[in-house]
């Protein structure tokens, strides 16, 4: 891994900053990443920050000990990965109500002390225990690409939809239910919407599936694991991808090869838009050249 000279850290904290602390700390982030050539996206919010940077190795070092600080948290912990090329075009601090978005805002994140599982309790107890319940709590794009084998796949486009289809599963209730995430953020809202739902025995994964790979890259897990940047989805031993790209049409994972019905270009489309009309193409321009040739024939015969 030290041969790549970007080094990715992931991090998430539930804070309680006052609205007046938003502003001076996304101008602290800003000028930090400005002056250490430091990119990735912070999503900061009164209830905390949870973001993706990514920079050379020392910046990334020094910008740790910026963060520990700032939330006063010594021991927060950073997901590392590391890429040939930095994942993101820019630095960017998103301010937003929600870090992570429920629209539920009586779920008090962090609530549910006692369920976080590490990495090692958790791969012990799925290889001792053949009636835990896996729960994937991330979006159907990010479980298509990779997820724990058995896991039940919600189906979700967005986390906020989960509490309702936690409503309508019908998990059991007298089974240890394990709930796991990207990175451990989505887990500590999902968690205790989960408990408020009436479960009693639910447990988390600790720093999600990265720290879960970084400790077992041949567990329990199969795949790859989506990620919010460039690299689309790391593999078992935490690489960027490299079966997949995303979509130029949706944004989605996609592996399907094509060449551009427009223009020749090669390029990788998703499945799901490969059945849409003018979607075999390299871009969204090329996919809008396509759909007017395919509509003209029609226009003609409309005028004769
Ligand atoms: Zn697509
Ligand atoms: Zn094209």
């Amino acid at each position: 891994m030290g041969s790549h000279p970007v080094s990715i850290a992931a991090f998430y904290k539930f804070a309680d900053f006052s609205p007046e602390d938003l502003p001076k700390i996304r101008e602290g982030l800003e000028a930090f990443a400005s002056e250490r050539g430091i990119r990735g996206l912070v999503v900061l919010g009164r209830e905390g920050l949870n973001a993706t940077v990514a920079g050379s190795a020392e910046a990334i070092v020094e910008l740790k000990s910026l963060v520990r600080g700032l939330v006063s948290d010594p021991a927060l912990e950073f997901k590392d990965s590391f890429s040939e090329k930095v994942p993101f075009a820019r630095f960017k601090v998103d301010v937003r109500e929600e870090i992570i978005t429920t629209k539920d805002l009586s779920i008090q994140p962090g609530s549910s002390a006692g369920t976080h599982l590490s990495p090692r309790e958790w791969h012990e107890l799925i290889a001792s225990d053949p009636d835990v319940v896996l729960v994937d709590t991330r979006n159907d794009y990010e479980v298509e690409v990779g997820t724990f084998e058995g896991a039940i796949n919600p189906g979700i486009k967005k986390f906020s939809d989960f509490g309702r289809w936690v409503e309508e599963s019908g998990l059991p209730r007298d089974k240890k239910l394990l709930m796991f995430c990207t990175g451990g953020i989505r887990c500590e809202k999902a968690v205790p919407e989960v408990q408020r739902l009436g479960y009693g025995n639910v447990y988390q994964l600790q720093g999600g599936i990265l720290r879960y790979l970084e400790e077992y890259p041949e567990g329990f897990y199969r795949g790859e694991c989506f990620v919010f940047d460039h690299r689309v989805a790391v593999d078992s031993g935490l690489q960027p991808s490299k079966l997949y790209k995303l979509c130029p049409h949706c944004g989605n994972p996609a592996q399907e090869q094509v060449s551009c019905c427009n223009c020749g270009a090669a390029a990788v489309v998703c499945k799901r838009c490969l059945e849409q009309p003018g979607r075999k193409t390299c871009s969204k321009n090329c996919a809008y050249h396509a759909r007017r040739v395919a509509a003209r024939p029609r226009q003609n015969a409309a005028r004769a």
